[in-house]
């Protein structure tokens, strides 16, 4: 008899799952319950001036394989494309200076590339040398003895590269403060070059030195990310049924019950592809201490406003990504990506188009404010940054809230304990998602095809 499944959520990491299961265990059953009336999740393509920009993640990591490989196998994998500008700016002390490169996450390699005003001169002096931690690294937390990217960093190279660099960078990525984060999710290379004996920038300029610096460190779909979503979603036909929200999971006999607003699913396993508060509910009954661990990692929410002006009102530079800005500069913008700079296929030479985020672990102001009030602070900013004050043809404002998991040092291992835990408690119920290895879309991606790895002695 053929084995069941039911995936719950239809997000990248729910569809990477279903996906896994169609291809390496065709004889399977497959459901995928998402609860809204389209599958995705953060991956959503919509136009604006008639251009395919994203209204969550835009692009994603190459140095992994994850994404890439999924893309490929969906037979995308020849029509991605690599962004035009490589470069991106910090706002510090009123101006946009460039960010150093080679850099690795914010960490300059090479002292002379820092441009005037980003640091001081005991800051290069101090880049000049190894990197070696100051008196040693601090004790790490948990089993892999995980430590904060503040500690690493400041210990290593000192209190501004982390407060002008690194901070907003890494923060960045997943709106949280890089003093709190987990260095072994956030930046394991960060943490392995500290623990090196050479020192932390001895090793990552060692390391810099085995890539190719003309390879794209991202890659996009040139009809949007959601285009993956789309494709994927297609391919699993009638398994996937949208405007399913799952109530609750219980247990019947060695199976589980997916009780969904559309009736039950009786399955052999389940995959748990829901954001961290959704799973820790439907877990609540089942293995409350992994519903708690899981309840208990913090989320930031964050709002992103795309701007489109004519093109003669916002003539931002073309060999620039964009910037970002640094908490210290009390703004409500915390980045701002130049779509059509960064992306061709986002340029139709008549518009600029400007993705503005805002929204962070430690500001919630956006979320106190309407779309309009929202634009017109960070119109504002845009005013201050790039001098656009001529009124935008169009503005798009997308609420994420709850949307990016904040990585306490010790999560790994966390991870790990919890994933155990519901082996032995719950098996053949498993849980993925980018609250579990990291928010990026090719974490979320390996975070699904593990959870079917995990299930494979379920689905024989
Ligand atoms: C604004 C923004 C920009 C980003 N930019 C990037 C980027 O450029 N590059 C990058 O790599 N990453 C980026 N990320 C992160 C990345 O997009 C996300 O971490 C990733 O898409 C999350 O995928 P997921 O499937 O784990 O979760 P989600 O996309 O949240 O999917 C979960 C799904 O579960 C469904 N669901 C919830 N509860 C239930 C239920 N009870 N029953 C059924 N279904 C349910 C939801 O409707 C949703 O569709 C960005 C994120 C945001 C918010």
């Amino acid at each position: 008899m053929s084995r069941r499944v039911v995936v719950v959520g239809a997000g990248i990491t729910g569809l990477a799952a279903a996906h896994r299961i169609a291809v390496d265990h065709p004889a399977t059953q497959l459901v995928v319950l998402e609860a809204a009336t389209r599958a995705g999740g953060r991956l959503v393509t919509s136009p604006i001036v008639g251009l395919p920009v994203d209204e969550g993640a835009d692009s994603f990591l190459v140095r992994v394989p994850w994404a890439t490989d999924l893309f490929a196998e969906a037979g995308l994998g020849g029509e991605l494309v690599a962004p035009r500008a490589r470069t991106a700016s910090v706002w510090l002390d009123g101006a946009l200076r460039p960010l150093p490169s080679p850099n690795v996450l914010g960490v300059p390699l090479d002292p002379s590339t820092v441009a005037d005003g980003v640091l001081d001169p005991s800051d290069l002096e101090r880049l000049a040398g190894d990197g070696r931690a100051d008196g040693g690294l601090p004790a790490g937390t948990g089993a892999d003895g995980d430590l904060s990217v503040g500690q690493v960093v400041r210990t290593c190279v000192g209190d501004a590269v982390f407060e002008r660099l690194v901070d907003p960078l890494l923060g960045g990525v997943n709106a949280g403060r890089a003093d709190d984060l987990s260095c072994t999710v956030m930046a394991p290379q960060l943490l392995e070059g500290a623990r090196h004996p050479d020192g932390l920038l001895a090793s990552l300029r060692e390391a810099q030195q085995r890539t190719n610096p003309a390879a794209p460190v991202f890659n996009t779909h040139p009809a949007g990310m959601g285009h993956l979503a789309n494709r994927l979603s297609e391919r699993l036909g009638s398994a996937l049924r949208l405007g399913c929200p799952v109530r609750s999971l219980t247990a019947d006999g060695p199976r589980w019950v997916v009780h969904s607003d559309a009736g039950d699913e009786t399955a052999d396993a389940v995959v748990l592809a829901v954001p961290a508060a959704a799973a820790a509910s439907l877990l609540s009954g089942l293995c409350p201490t992994v519903a708690d661990t899981l309840a208990g990692i913090e989320h930031a929410s964050v709002s992103i406003a795309t701007f489109a002006y004519r093109r003669s009102d916002a003539p931002v530079s073309g060999d620039q990504s964009g910037f970002l800005v640094p908490r210290s500069a009390g703004m409500m913008m915390t980045a701002c990506s130049y779509s059509g700079s960064k992306w061709a296929h986002l340029d139709d030479g008549r518009h600029s188009v400007l993705r503005v985020s805002a929204g962070r672990i430690d500001d919630r102001r956006p979320d106190g404010l309407d779309d309009d009030a929202l634009v017109a602070a960070l119109a504002a900013d845009l005013a201050i940054t790039v001098g656009v004050e001529a009124p935008p043809v169009a503005v798009r404002v997308g609420r994420w809230p709850d949307a990016l998991a904040q990585f306490r040092p010790g999560h790994r291992a966390r991870m790990a304990e919890a994933a155990k835990q519901l082996d032995d408690e719950v098996p053949g119920v498993v849980v993925a998602g980018a609250h579990h290895r990291g928010v990026g879309v090719p974490a979320c991606v390996g975070s699904g095809t593990e959870a079917v790895a995990a299930l494979a002695g379920h689905l024989r």
